[in-house]
């Protein structure tokens, strides 16, 4: 593990996808839909776009309702799980339609494309096709995670930025990265610049869901995890300045 990563990854920016929590779209501690967030995530998405950057955008929905939540927290025989789920993914659909327009407001072209299919609102997610889209400059944005129940929006964004061969994940959280146990209740937490996957792994370190980090690991795929409240920091990631925590294969001498 390196103290400073300032040089030890360079991002090579052609192709990324970007992974939002629904907890971006409102204000701290709050819930639901604020345009204002909304307008924020989509100037930076913009700014990135305008630099040439392909983006693919997977958004969570914990803002509106996360199944495993919702089931265990309205436990009625009445709702099964798997409908929980959905009604998650759902909600996903819901910020994508808002995250759509806020882009497109400020000029960018966009798709929406939803692997829970909704044809009113979004194209059916098609791999080559996002491919295309990505290609022609319009950001992408990914809803309805995996279309999958008993997953989270971390498993999709993994699958599709493996499907997509992105370059890197970058995942926007409220957090500055990764510290070694949570900064707000240990003030010996020692903050990460950077990873090895095997040492995330071996410290059973929460950076995303396991599922979806061991496939991250599995195939390569770097993370960064990183504060997007902080105006700027994604054209800053993209442009391989070093903020947050970088994840990712280190070489060891044997
Ligand atoms: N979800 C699902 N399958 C998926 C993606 C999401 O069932 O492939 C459901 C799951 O219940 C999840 C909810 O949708 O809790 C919202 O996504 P997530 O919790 O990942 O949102 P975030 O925490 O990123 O806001």
């Amino acid at each position: 593990m390196s103290s400073d990563a300032s040089n030890a990854f360079k991002i090579k920016a052609r192709r990324i996808l970007l992974k939002i929590s629904g907890e971006s779209f409102c204000p701290a501690n709050q819930r639901g839909i604020s345009m204002d967030s909304v307008n924020h995530l989509a100037a930076q998405i913009v700014g990135v776009a305008k630099m040439g950057v392909q983006i693919a955008v997977v958004m969570g929905g914990g803002n509106i309702l996360r199944g495993a939540q919702f089931k265990a927290t309205n436990g009625a025989a009445s709702l099964q799980e798997a409908t929980a789920h959905y009604m998650g993914m759902l909600a996903t659909v819901i910020n994508g339609l808002a995250l759509q327009d806020a882009i497109e407001a400020q000029g960018q072209p966009t798709r929406l494309m939803s692997a829970v299919q909704m044809d009113a609102v979004s194209e059916p997610y098609i791999r080559r096709r996002a491919q295309r889209h990505l290609e022609k400059g319009r950001v992408v944005i990914l809803a309805g995670g995996t279309g999958s129940p008993f997953v989270t929006t971390d498993t999709a964004a993994a699958q599709r930025a493996l499907e997509l061969e992105c370059d890197v994940i970058l995942k926007a959280t409220k957090v500055r990265g990764v510290y070694s146990a949570d900064p707000e209740k240990d003030p010996n937490a020692v903050f990460y610049p950077e990873l090895a996957f095997e040492d995330a792994i071996r410290q059973n370190l929460r950076v995303m869901d396991s599922e979806a980090f061991a496939k991250c690991a599995e195939h390569n795929m770097p993370i960064m995890i990183f504060n997007f409240r902080e105006e700027g920091n994604l054209a800053k990631a993209v442009c391989g300045e070093h903020v947050g925590t970088i994840i990712h294969q280190i070489k060891r001498d044997a």
